[in-house]
């Protein structure tokens, strides 16, 4: 089945029309796989959480592709790790050719008894929706798309966060925020963080490709 890209709208929440800024427990940036986890782990605790994302859909294109078994335990543990075995291709066994001849193949999960597989192959913007579904189902997360942070004042005992919107801006506050926005965080330059990491040299060439094959996966 082709992926359709599934569209969110902007729901304006009542904190949008309040007198004065709401404050909550917890404020995630960023609706990315990590924060849409974040937030889904809070919100199953019953920890209420709003989860900002200025986009109105999930990632699109070629990005994350391969999930391992250690990430599928969490996602079980989040409760949306069968629609993503059911959806991706699993394997264990990684072989590779010099034409037809096998020259070489590793086995990453070589004894039994596990739940999980050694990996699931799935497009990024999969996971990422069947994360969004987790996440709507559960009374404690308010996911809030078309809802971009554009300002963030730290005080002492709570952080302000401004946010735009297609119907206007407002503010709310936090006890806690937590930047997921990706490497590029915009929350961390709002606060003036470094980000520090290494770029790797390496180029990569990256291509979708859509296809029916008479060999099995
Ligand atoms: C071309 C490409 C190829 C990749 N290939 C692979 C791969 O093969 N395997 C792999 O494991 N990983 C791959 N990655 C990396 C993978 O996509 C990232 O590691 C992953 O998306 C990081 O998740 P995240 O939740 O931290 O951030 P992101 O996925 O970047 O999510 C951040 C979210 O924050 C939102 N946001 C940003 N600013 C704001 C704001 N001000 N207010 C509200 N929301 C905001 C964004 O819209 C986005 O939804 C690839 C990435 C790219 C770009």
């Amino acid at each position: 089945m082709a992926f359709v890209y599934p569209r969110y709208d902007f729901q304006p929440s009542p904190d949008q029309f309040a007198a004065k800024p709401q404050r909550h427990p917890v404020v995630v940036v960023g609706a990315g796989p990590v924060g849409l986890a974040l937030a889904i782990d809070l919100a199953s605790r019953g920890r209420a959480t709003v989860l900002l994302d200025d986009d109105t859909g999930v990632s699109t294109g070629s990005r994350g592709l391969c999930y391992a078994k250690r990430t599928l335990e969490i996602f079980d543990r989040l409760g949306c790790a069968s629609p993503m075995l059911a959806k991706g291709v699993t394997w264990q066994v990684g072989k590779v050719f010099h034409g037809p001849a096998q020259i070489y193949a590793f086995d990453l999960l070589p004894e039994g008894g596990h739940k999980f597989p050694a990996f699931v192959n799935l497009q990024q913007y999969w996971l990422e929706k069947f994360l969004v579904d987790r996440a709507s189902a559960l009374p404690d997360l308010d996911l809030r798309f078309a809802s971009k942070a554009v300002s963030i004042v730290p005080h002492a005992d709570r952080v302000e966060v401004g946010i735009e919107t297609p119907q206007g801006a407002y503010a709310i506050e936090a006890d806690w925020l937590v930047a997921c926005d990706g490497a590029r965080s915009p929350t961390r330059k709002m606060l003036g963080l470094d980000f520090k990491g290494r770029v790797f040299e390496d180029r990569f060439l990256i291509a979708d490709v859509r296809m029916q094959a008479a060999f099995p996966t």
